[in-house]
């Protein structure tokens, strides 16, 4: 039948987080979301651009993504006759990098096609491999290593499977050697971020003693053959996130043996067409992968809750409950984690949850509407 769009609407939101949260780049206070809403025959699907709110985790942020979207995004897709949301991927495929902004659209119309079908929008992708999803947290830098042991504890007592610890220079080796002492049992990673280079190999290596599950993106955000190298030189294994935005980046890492872990983010690579197209590629080199976070609200949650029934998702991933992020969150129930450390999947169409409508608008501070015939 093919999906025909009448409009799309755009909302910027800002969401005030719960605890701030700190990576070797920055430290955020509160999120500018921006969300999508594509909508056919009266039914609206929804996406979320996962980029922050500057351009330092990638080239994306707040400001990049609104005339994208305007300009050259939202006109491509909301005149096209689209035979599927496999379409959407493609036809954006001609703007370089951007891969968030992209992937937001992207999202919204498989979002929406699930609906029209009646389907729960895991089904829509193929996915349904489990029914409930292992979950971890992702714990950022913290002011003490006291405070740091406080999380840790509060996170393993609400059930949470694995702890990922943020690390930079002067915030790894002791302190990961404090965590161990105090949790000698637990499935423990570090990301960094891209925060070190080929020159720190022998201090990596001292990680190796601490049976981390892996170390994340220790090197460059585009770099593949330097993480190859070290990974030749670490027994931890490493898993690759900012340099892998494609199923091509993927190939090219696991022919290098650059690392022997996968952190599939949504937006990272434009949306759920090519994040299943890694997740394929990864699957048939016996790589396994989990689902990263990027500090999303409710709607790009379920969206990776959804990737993340995919079957090679075998890993507990970086999907947590909506209370850890945000008093309110714009989704209701909120996403909620079992005692177990895992979250139920939902049946109904869609990405699976309710929408906060008076919550979404007290939290947009700017929308736009862009119909049909909109100039491309
Ligand atoms: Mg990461």
């Amino acid at each position: 039948m093919g999906i025909k769009l009448e409009r799309v609407i755009l909302r910027h939101l800002k969401m005030p987080l719960v605890h701030f949260f700190e990576t070797s780049f920055s430290r955020t206070y509160e999120r500018d979301i921006i969300l999508v809403e594509a909508v056919a025959d009266g039914v609206s699907g929804w996406g979320e651009v996962t980029a922050g709110e500057n351009p330092y985790y990638n080239e994306e942020w707040t400001g990049s993504i609104w005339p994208l979207l305007i300009d050259y995004v939202v006109p491509r897709i909301v005149n096209a006759s689209l035979d599927s949301a496999s379409d959407v991927y493609p036809r954006l495929a001609h703007i370089r990098g951007h891969y968030m902004t992209r992937g937001g659209m992207e999202a919204a119309v498989w979002d929406l096609q699930a609906r029209l079908h009646g389907n729960p929008l895991w089904k829509e992708i193929g996915g349904g491999a489990r029914r409930e999803i292992p979950c971890g947290v992702s714990i950022g830098i913290q002011d003490s290593v006291g405070q740091l042991l406080e999380k840790i504890r509060t996170e393993l007592d609400a059930g949470y499977q694995r702890i990922k610890m943020k690390i930079k220079p002067g915030w790894d080796v002791e302190v990961i050697r404090e965590v161990r002492k105090a949790f000698p049992g637990i499935l423990l990673m570090a990301d960094a971020n891209s925060a070190y280079t080929l020159k720190d190999t022998s201090r990596l290596k001292q990680l190796d003693e601490f049976g981390l599950m892996m170390i994340e993106q220790p090197l460059a955000h585009d770099d593949i053959i330097d993480h190859a190298e070290l990974q030749a030189a670490l027994e931890t294994p490493i898993c690759l996130d900012e340099c892998i935005r494609s199923a091509h980046h993927a190939e090219q890492a696991i022919r290098l043996k650059a690392g022997r872990i996968v952190n599939i983010k949504l937006g990272r690579v434009g949306g759920f067409a090519e994040a299943k197209r890694v997740h394929d590629v990864c699957q048939a080199n016996g790589i396994p992968v989990w689902c990263g976070g990027m500090l999303e609200s409710g709607i790009g949650r379920a969206h990776n809750i959804a990737l993340s029934t995919l079957p090679d998702f075998v890993l507990p991933g970086d999907v947590s409950a909506s209370k850890r992020y945000w008093k309110q969150d714009i989704v209701a129930p909120p996403v909620e984690v079992s005692p177990r450390g895992t979250i139920a999947i939902s049946d109904r169409p869609g990405f699976g949850y309710d929408l906060d409508r008076d919550l979404l608008e007290r939290l947009t501070v700017r929308s736009k509407i862009l119909s049909r015939d909109v100039l491309s």
